[in-house]
C-alpha cells in the first residue's frame, strides 16, 4: 500500500522560525460561509478579515495544492501509523491555515500530538463543537494548547470554553491598548501561546491584508 504524507509547512511573518500543518481555507465550508457572511454584511466577525483568504486568493495561490492534500487526507480517514508525521521541533502549530473541517480532521491532529510526546501544539480553533464531541471520549494530551478563537471582533473573552486552555481575541487597534498582550510581537519571542502559562487571555489587534 502506498502511503500518503502530510504537508508541513515552514511559516513566515509572526509566526517565523516555526512550522505547521495547515488546510485549505477556501474549500472549507465553514470558513467561506462566515467569511463571505461577514464581508457581505460587515459584521463585527473576525472572519472577514481573515489573512488565510487573502493570501490562498492572493499572493499565496501556489500554497493551495498542498494544503488542499491535507484537508483531503486528514478529513477523509485516520492516519496509517506510518503516515503521522515525526515531528522534531519544541513546539509546532496546528492550523495556521483553515478551521478544524470535521471530527476526524481533529482526530487525526490528536494522533499527530500523541505521537509526538516531545513537542508542543497549538491548536486555534472557533469549531467548540468538534472539540467537545473529542473531549467527550478523550483526555486532552498534556502537550496541547487548545485555544478558543472568539469570532467577535472588539469583546474581549476572558474565560475559555470548557476544556480550552486561551482564548485567542481580535480588538480595533485603539481599543483596550493596555491588555494588547500579542500585537506588535514574533510567536518564536513570545511563546505565550506554545507553553504552559497563566496567561489565559490572549489580545492582539485587527490586522489589514
Ligand atoms: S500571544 Fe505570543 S505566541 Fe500567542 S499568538 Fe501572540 S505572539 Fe504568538
Amino acid at each position: 500500500m502506498t502511503h500518503a504524507s502530510v504537508h508541513i509547512s515552514k511559516m513566515t511573518g509572526k509566526l517565523e522560525g516555526f512550522r505547521a500543518i495547515s488546510t485549505n481555507t477556501r474549500t472549507n465550508t465553514y470558513c467561506l460561509e462566515q467569511h463571505e457572511r461577514a464581508v457581505e454584511h460587515k459584521t463585527d466577525n473576525i472572519c472577514g478579515d481573515c489573512y488565510s483568504h487573502t493570501m490562498l486568493k492572493g499572493y499565496r495561490k501556489n500554497m493551495a495544492p498542498a494544503l488542499q492534500r491535507n484537508s483531503d487526507l486528514l478529513s477523509s480517514r485516520p492516519l496509517e501509523p506510518q503516515e503521522i508525521p515525526r515531528i522534531n521541533d519544541s513546539v509546532f502549530r496546528f492550523s495556521a491555515h483553515g478551521e478544524l473541517i470535521n471530527d476526524q480532521h481533529m482526530q487525526n491532529l490528536m494522533a499527530i500530538t500523541v505521537d509526538n510526546p516531545w513537542c508542543t501544539f497549538a491548536l486555534w480553533t472557533k469549531r467548540v463543537d468538534i472539540v467537545f464531541r473529542w473531549l467527550r471520549d478523550n483526555t486532552k494530551p498534556t502537550n496541547l494548547n487548545l485555544i478558543y478563537s472568539n469570532p467577535k471582533k472588539s469583546h474581549i473573552m476572558s474565560k475559555p470554553p470548557k476544556g480550552f486552555d486561551k482564548t485567542f481575541n481580535n480588538v480595533l487597534a485603539d481599543e483596550y491598548m493596555d491588555r494588547q498582550n500579542c500585537t506588535g510581537q514574533k510567536c518564536q519571542d513570545c511563546r505565550i501561546c506554545y507553553t504552559t502559562n497563566d496567561v489565559v487571555t490572549i489580545i492582539e489587534k485587527v490586522k489589514k491584508y
